[in-house]
This record gives structure tokens, sequence and C-alpha cells, in this order.
């Protein structure tokens, strides 16, 4: 699907997925543009609300994720920001995991307590604790597959069972594990949220989303209101009302040329999350033998999430991990002696990124939100890129040994 599924081009028709990049599009009778506007009838008129490109790429994703309908958006986080208030607002609760990308943790404890939506973080290695957080308000579960910087895995069929329990949906970021380790729905995800910017488009060129519904969730009018006249579109119920509603009117739609860049990344999607998952075990292995850091990978014997690993995410434990250097200045003085390595804040990338999240993602945080996610000030965080993994280890190993001498 990776390769395959998308653009299919008819006779004739460019082999590449085309960049739609127009703002409009014509018509020849002012009839038909108002049926349009009323959305009487189907077609192509302002980007903002759909475009070719924007669509293919959707779909696309969708179909790598098993869903029932997508919207692509112009970011990550416009993605979960819509994910989450198209069915929760003012006076409403979620209950995050408080394991989740530090952009995530400023939206839900800042943003969008500002408008009115509270929210519960809780640990989220026993599903248990999802459960004892839902109020008579809550109107949703919120995780991170594999949560971002610590690689922790979230037991899905336990944590989409507790939410089931209690009428409410499962909402889960896949940033980390993409569709190539892991389909969330299959284990009980309702809608599945990525930051496209990350390994699906894969060369860092290009900030973008994606937010997919599962059509699997029965949407209580009582619960949510606000659904109660979209239940007429089925399993599409969820992704019309965020279509009509915040998506076109807040604006946060996907620019068509990231769109491509997006679609081409995803050609080769299944090779790099191979080569990135085998180079993030064997870097871990190798790191875990050195002095004076500690690793944090979820495939090795020494991670708590081995087995749940193992289990959901085909015997891959993604890309990322961190280790701990003893001493902020340790961890300072180790990611300035990296030589092939850079210092950058994103992952997903194809070249090795590292970063100090407590000084960086973390800046704004309390030191006890930063300890809640697992976060501390001689952490760093490493995305593992597609480079010869003989290269990686020896850069790793001589800035872990520079430290050895003090
Ligand atoms: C980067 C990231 C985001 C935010 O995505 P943007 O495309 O940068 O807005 C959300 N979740 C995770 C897990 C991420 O890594």
């Amino acid at each position: 699907l990776c390769v395959q599924a998308g653009w299919q081009p008819k006779n004739g028709e460019p082999r590449i997925l085309p960049i739609y990049q127009s703002t409009t599009f014509k018509y020849e009778s002012t009839e038909q543009m108002g049926r349009l506007f009323d959305l009487e009838e189907e077609g192509y008129f302002y980007t903002r609300l759909q475009n070719p490109t924007n669509d293919c790429v959707a779909q696309k994703i969708c179909e790598l994720e098993g869903g029932a309908a997508a919207l692509a958006t112009a970011t990550g986080s416009a993605a979960i920001t819509y994910a989450v208030q198209n069915i929760a607002t003012a006076g409403d609760h979620i209950v995050s995991s408080a394991h989740v990308y530090g952009g995530t943790y400023n939206l839900f404890a800042n943003t969008l307590k500002e408008q009115g939506i509270s929210v519960t973080f809780v640990d989220p290695s026993d599903p248990e604790n999802f459960r004892k957080a839902i109020q008579p308000n809550t109107k949703l579960l919120y995780g991170e597959t594999l949560g971002n910087p610590n690689s922790d895995v979230l037991d899905l069929e336990a944590v989409s069972a507790v939410a089931h329990e209690n009428g409410i949906p499962l909402i889960v970021d896949s940033t980390t594990s993409t569709p190539y380790l892991l389909n969330p729905i299959q284990y009980g995800a309702d809608v599945v949220v990525h930051s496209t910017s990350k390994y699906i488009n894969g060369s860092g060129d290009a900030i973008s989303g994606i937010i997919i519904d599962s059509g699997n969730f029965s949407w209580s009018p009582e619960r949510y209101p606000g659904m109660k006249e979209y239940k007429k579109y089925g399993k599409f119920a969820y992704l019309v009302k965020l279509r009509n509603g915040i998506w076109r009117n807040m604006g946060g739609c996907l620019a068509p040329m990231n769109a491509y860049l997006n679609i081409i990344g995803m050609e080769t999607l299944g090779l790099r999350m191979e080569r990135v998952c085998n180079n993030a075990f064997r870097l871990a292995q190798a790191l875990e033998k050195l002095e004076g850091v500690s690793v944090n990978y979820p495939l090795l014997e020494s991670s708590p999430y081995h087995e749940l690993a193992e289990k959901q995410l085909s015997g891959k434990g993604g890309a990322i991990l961190t280790i701990r250097a003893g001493s902020k200045e340790r961890a300072y003085k180790l990611i300035n002696h990296l030589k092939y390595v850079k210092i950058a804040t994103n992952i997903g990338d194809v070249r090795t990124l590292v970063i100090h999240p407590a000084s960086t993602i973390y800046i704004h945080s309390t030191p006890e939100a930063m300890a809640e996610a697992g976060v501390y000030d001689d952490t760093i965080r490493i995305s593992v890129g597609i480079e010869d993994i003989k290269d990686l280890i020896q850069d790793f190993t001589e800035a872990v040994e520079s430290l050895g001498e003090e």
C-alpha cells in the first residue's frame, strides 16, 4: 500500500500525483456554484475545503490505517487540536496520558484549558489510571501509541476497553509507530492522528498532519449533543462534522505542495521504517553495554514494555530512544561531542537527530510536569536515521567515552 495505493493515473495521465497548486476551481454556471456551496453537489471549489492533491494523500493514509475516512491538516498539532475540539467544548473534560509530546502537553494543559476544556494527565503504564480519572463530563481518552520521547508502549486493547465501557472514544497519536508498525484501529482506537511531518514525510521537508476516523464509534446524542445532526452519516459522522465545522472554519488545511511531499515520502515508508527500527535496536544494544549512560528502548529486555512491543508493534520498537547521562553537564558534553549526529528538534528524519528535551521542548514545563512525562535534566532523545549503523555506534561510543575521564 505504501508503494501502490493512492494516485491511480488513467491512460495518458502523469504517473506521479500532480500538485494542484490552485486556490480555486472554475465553473460554467452560477447555479452549479451555488449547489457546491450548499454541499448538494460534490466538487472542488476552494482549496481550504478540498483539493485533489490533499484528498489523495488523505485517502492513501486512510487506506494504510484501515480507517473509514480521513482529513489532512496543516500540521500534526492542528490534527490533534481539531480531533479533540470536534467532540469537546467548554465545560468538558478529557483524560490524557502524561507521556505525550511536549507540544501536546502544552496544548492540553494551557490552550485547551483557557478555552474551558479541562484535562487530567495520568500515568499510562496502568490502563486503570485512565478509568479512575473519568468524570461524567469526560469526552475522550487520549494517548500516544509509542510515547514521545520515552517510547512507552500504550496498551491499546486495555485502554480502548476502558474508554468503550464508559461510552467514550479513544483518540491516539500514532506518529512514532506509523502505519508500518501498527494499525491502532485494529486494537480498538477510534480516531488516529499523525504528525505526518515526521516518518510519513520522512525527509524533514514538510509540516503536515492527518486525522483518521475508524467509523466504529457509536456516538450517543446525550453525551455528544453536537453529533446529533451528523448521526445520519453513519460511519462518516465524526469526519463530516469536522469537515463542516472546525476544520473548514478554523482553516488548518494542508498545503498541496506538502501533500505531494508526503506522497513521495510514503513510497519509501516501509523501507525507511525497517532500517531505522533495526538501527535503533542495534544502537540501544550498543549503548546498553557502555558505562556511564542508561538506555531506554522498548525492545530491550530491560524495558517494562518489552512484551507489549513484541505483541503490538510486530516485534519492533520504533526509532526513538532516550538515554540518561547522569547530569545535565554530562548530557551537554555528550551531545556536543557527536560528529555525524545533528542537533535538531525533529524526529522521523532520514538523518539521526538528538536533542536535550529539558532545555528545549520542555523549557516552559514545571519540573513536576517534566518528571510526570519521564523527562529529566540528563535525558537525551535520539531519533535514529538511516545511516550506516557502524558510523552511528562509533559516534555515540566516542561521545560516551569522552565523559569517562572526569
Ligand atoms: C511533532 C509531533 C507532533 C506535532 O506535529 P507538528 O506537525 O509539528 O505540528 C505531535 N505529536 C507527536 C508525537 C510529534 O512527534
